[in-house]
């Protein structure tokens, strides 16, 4: 039976992207090696390193100025770089759910935290609107796409401060300004390769001017340390760090990021549709917060208790993955770019089915 992958991460990633990887695995570039038993520092390895730093920045259009770095320790450890690296004072955060809490709290050990807006009281299912920036913040620290609640801020907001996002993800699904932005970062596992690797891009011209100067940053989390070694001061994952090229190959293949933009509207509205229309079923979220890439829904509260028989019926039909977190409960069909419109027409089907029966 065909599969439809819909997890939330590590996730679906274009099969020619995980061919590929494999295949060097097995023998890189025809030298007798496996990609896995060559250094990092050899000429086999350093045109991977610069084509997929070139690619990065021609899809993202990164204008002079910034680095593009491939570190470890996932976006988790950026929630502590990116306080350490840019924090001098106060730092605004706008907290939306899990990943932005956990972010603000490794800010808090750097500095005063306040936060911007909040849209806890209503457990994370909407943005907050109508909140005004201070002037006063070294930075703002944004939650692009919120995985586990399905919201998303599909936009590059205008801030009076310097701008930072954690774009885990959604990066990739939609052209941005990276100009508005002093600090970009993701893990790889959503929406670019497999785990492993964390996506930094960074303004050069604001590291360097923290309190911390003075006894000189821990060379590992100074975002100055890779930017110089170009992502080689240590070792790093090899592995996912071509798994990413691989993906970034066929994300330009397919016509880049407007392309992809295009492509999440249309699987986000086939899936959103039939969510409104099925009566068995309703969405998560306020809709101008829908996110395109994590799709979250619920049985409606009459049919609540066919819970476990619609995870059942949908993983008899091919659905992977489908089970949403357990802080919202019910479904999340997780649609990054290398889910297809089959599959979430699969998934579709499902639901449809399913409401026949009811
Ligand atoms: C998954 C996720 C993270 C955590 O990523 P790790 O690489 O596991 O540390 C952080 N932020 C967002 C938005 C995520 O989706």
């Amino acid at each position: 039976m065909k599969k439809y992958n819909f997890n939330a991460g590590p996730s679906m990633l274009p099969r020619e992207v995980i061919e590929n990887t494999a295949k060097q695995i097995l023998d890189f570039n025809g030298i007798g090696l496996s990609l896995a038993e060559i250094s990092h520092r050899s000429k086999d390895f350093q045109p991977v390193m610069d084509e997929a730093t070139a690619l990065i920045k021609e899809l993202l259009e990164i204008p002079e100025g910034y680095s593009v770095l491939f570190l470890g320790g996932g976006a988790s450890l950026e929630f502590c770089m990116v306080p350490y690296n840019f924090l001098r004072k106060k730092a605004g955060y706008l907290n939306t759910g899990v990943w932005a809490k956990k972010a603000i709290k490794e800010a808090k050990r750097f500095g005063e935290v306040v936060e911007v807006a909040s849209s806890a009281d209503k457990n994370f299912t909407y943005i907050p609107k109508g909140w005004t920036c201070p002037t006063d913040l070294d930075y703002l620290h944004v939650t692009s796409n919120n995985t586990i609640y399905g919201t998303e801020i599909r936009e590059d907001l205008d801030v009076p401060v310097r701008l930072i996002s954690d774009m885990s993800s959604d990066i990739f699904s939609r052209p941005v300004d990276v100009s508005k932005y002093d600090c970009i970062y993701a893990g790889a596992q959503k929406n670019l390769a497999m785990a492993g690797v964390t996506l930094v891009i960074v303004k050069d011209d604001v590291l360097g001017h923290t309190p911390r100067e003075e006894q000189g940053l821990a060379t590992m989390l100074d975002f100055r340390t890779h930017i110089k070694k170009g992502s080689m001061f240590n070792t790093p994952p090899v592995v996912p760090i071509y798994c990413a090229l691989e993906t970034l190959r066929w994300l330009k293949a397919n016509g880049g990021l407007v392309a992809m933009d295009k492509l999440a509207k249309e699987r986000a509205e086939i899936l959103y549709n039939e969510i409104d229309r099925n009566k068995l079923f309703r969405g998560t979220v306020e809709n101008d917060a829908r996110s395109l890439m994590n799709i979250c829904f619920v049985l409606n509260d009459e049919y609540a208790e066919l819970q476990d028989d619609f995870f059942k019926f949908a993983t008899e039909r091919g659905m992977v993955g489908i089970k949403g977190h357990r802080d919202v409960g019910g479904f999340r069909a997780s649609c990054y770019n290398a889910q297809t419109i089959e599959g979430v027409e699969a998934l579709v089907a499902c639901m449809k089915e399913y409401e026949a029966k009811h």
